[in-house]
C-alpha cells in the first residue's frame, strides 16, 4: 500500500500560532496546480504499490479554486488507478534526481512527540519517497504519456466515486470555506473524507489565535458538509490555549462529540518560534496554561472520546470504529508515500525526500521538470529509532524485540506502558510523558 500527499499551501490569512509553510499569494494558485501535476507525472514512476490514499493538505486545501482540485485531481486518480490495474509496477529508467544526503541531515530528529503538534509539523517531519530502484521498465517515458491519453480519452472527464473505489481521498478544510455549492463539487469530484480546521468552538478563542472562523460557521460547516453526503469528517481541535479554562474545553469535547462525526485529532497548543502568539508570550500579554491543566485536559478528552465509542488509536488521534484515518496511519506503520508540492515529503521506507519550500522556486522548478528534492538516507539505527517513536504513538505500540524490556519492565510496573503479548504500548498516562519513555527505550 501506499499514499500520495499533495501540499496546498495557500491560506486567506496567517494564524497567530501557525509555522507551517504557507503562503497568501492566492493569485498563484492555478500556476501551482499545473507545477503539481507536472511533479506527478515526472514521479509517479516511483509508486511502486497500489495507492490506497490521497491526502490533500496545507496550508488550505479548499482555498483551491475547485477547477485546480478538480484537476490535479483527475491526473492523480487516473495515475493511481493505472498502477491499481497494472500488473507490472512502471518502470523508467531515469530519476531526475539525485542522492546527496548530508551529515547534517542524517542525524536530524524532527520528531515532536510529547504534546501532539499540528499536523502539517507531522508532514513535514515524517513525509518520505519512493527510490526503489526495482522499479525499472523497459517503456519509455514518451510511451507512458501517451497510453496515459488514450486511457483517458476512453474515461468519463471527470472521476467518480466509482472509479475512485477504494482510495481514501481527503481534503483539509477551514469552515468558513465550505459552502453547499463547495462541499457537492468535492463530493462529487470524489473526495470521500472531510477533515475541517475547526480548532475551538469559542470565539474569543478563535480570534485570539487568528483564526478567520466563527464557532456558529463551524458548526454550519459540518452541517453543510453532512448534507452534502460527506459521511467520514474528521475535526481537529486544540487545547491548552492561552487563558482557556477547563470549562471551555469541556465544552468543545461536548459539542465535537454531538456533532455525529467520525474522527477528531487534537492538538497540544505548542508556542512554535517566531510566531505571532509566541511574540505575546514573551511580551507577557497572553497567559499561557500550565502543565497540570495541560495534562487534565488530555485525560478529560480521552475519557469522553473513549467512553462515547471513540476508539483512540494515535496519541492525538480518535475515531470511531472502522474511521481511523487510513493515511495518516500510513505514516506511523512505515508505509512508502510520495509527497507533492513546495515543501511536500516523501518516504520509500529507505530515504526520506522533501522538496523547495519556496512557493515561486517550486513552481518554476516543477514545471520545467528540474525539481531537486534534498535526500535524506536512513540508516538502520534511524530506522529502528523512528518504529519505536512512531509505534509508542500509536495503541498498537511497539515490538517487543525493538526495545530493552528491562527498561520497560518499571513503566509497566507503574501503569504507564501496557503488555499486549508481543507488542507494548502507552497508556493514557503514559503518553504524558511519552518523550521520556521514549527516551529511555532506546
Ligand atoms: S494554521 Fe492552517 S490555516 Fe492557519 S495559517 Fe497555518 S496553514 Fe494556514
Amino acid at each position: 500500500m501506499s499514499g500520495i500527499y499533495i501540499h496546498i499551501p495557500f491560506c486567506k490569512s496567517r494564524c497567530r500560532y501557525c509555522d507551517f509553510f504557507s503562503t497568501t499569494q492566492l493569485e498563484r494558485r492555478e500556476d501551482y496546480a499545473h507545477a503539481i501535476i507536472a511533479e506527478f507525472n515526472d514521479r509517479l514512476h516511483l509508486l511502486t504499490e497500489p495507492v490506497h490514499t490521497i491526502y490533500f493538505g496545507g496550508g488550505t486545501p479548499s482555498q483551491m479554486p475547485v477547477e485546480c482540485l478538480r484537476m490535479i485531481l483527475e491526473c492523480l486518480v487516473d495515475g493511481a488507478k493505472r498502477l491499481q490495474f497494472s500488473a507490472q509496477p512502471y518502470t523508467l529508467h531515469s530519476t531526475p534526481y539525485t542522492l546527496h544526503p548530508t551529515p547534517d541531515t542524517l542525524h536530524s530528529t524532527p520528531y515532536t512527540l510529547h504534546s501532539s503538534a499540528p499536523r502539517s509539523t507531522y508532514h513535514s517531519s515524517l513525509i518520505v519517497h519512493n527510490l526503489k530502484n526495482t522499479l525499472h521498465s523497459s517503456a519509455p517515458r514518451s510511451t507512458y504519456h501517451s497510453s496515459l491519453i488514450v486511457h483517458n480519452l476512453k474515461n468519463t472527464l471527470h472521476p467518480s466515486p466509482d472509479e475512485i473505489g477504494d482510495i481514501e481521498l481527503t481534503l483539509e478544510a477551514n469552515p468558513g470555506d465550505i459552502t453547499p455549492e463547495k462541499a457537492r463539487a468535492w463530493r462529487e469530484m470524489g473526495f470521500n473524507r472531510l477533515s475541517i480546521g475547526i480548532q475551538s468552538f469559542d470565539d474569543d478563542l478563535l480570534h485570539l489565535i487568528g483564526r478567520r472562523h466563527t464557532a456558529q460557521e463551524a458548526l454550519q460547516a459540518v452541517a453543510t458538509a453532512q448534507a452534502a453526503g460527506f459521511d467520514n469528517i474528521s475535526i481537529d481541535l486544540m487545547y491548552a490555549l492561552p487563558s482557556q479554562t477547563m470549562e471551555q474545553w469541556q465544552k468543545d469535547v461536548q459539542l465535537a462529540l454531538h456533532l455525529g462525526i467520525q474522527h477528531i485529532s487534537t492538538y497540544g497548543l505548542i508556542y512554535e518560534e517566531g510566531t505571532a502568539l509566541t511574540k505575546l508570550l514573551m511580551d507577557n500579554r497572553l497567559q499561557p496554561v500550565d502543565e497540570e491543566l495541560e495534562m487534565r485536559m488530555y485525560d478529560y478528552l480521552v475519557g469522553q472520546l473513549t467512553a462515547n465509542g471513540f476508539l483512540h488509536y494515535e496519541v492525538s488521534n480518535f475515531a470511531l470504529p472502522g474511521r481511523h484515518s487510513r493515511h495518516n496511519s500510513s505514516y506511523w506503520n512505515d508505509t512508502p508515500y510520495l509527497g507533492l508540492g513546495a515543501a511536500a515529503h516523501s518516504y520509500d521506507g529507505q530515504h526520506r525526500q522533501w522538496n523547495i519550500a519556496d512557493l515561486d522556486g517550486y513552481i518554476r522548478q516543477a514545471l520545467a521538470h528540474q525539481l531537486s528534492p534534498e535526500i535524506e538516507h536512513l540508516s538502520d539505527e534511524d530506522r529502528h529509532t523512528e518504529r519505536v517513536m512512531l509505534g509508542l504513538r500509536t495503541s498498537q505500540g511497539v515490538a517487543k524485540a525493538d526495545i530493552d524490556m528491562h527498561k520497560a519492565k518499571p513503566y509497566l510496573e507503574q501503569g504507564l506502558l501496557e503488555d499486549k503479548g508481543e507488542r507494548v504500548a502507552a497508556t493514557t498516562q503514559g503518553f504524558h510523558i511519552l518523550n521520556r519513555i521514549i527516551e529511555d527505550l532506546l
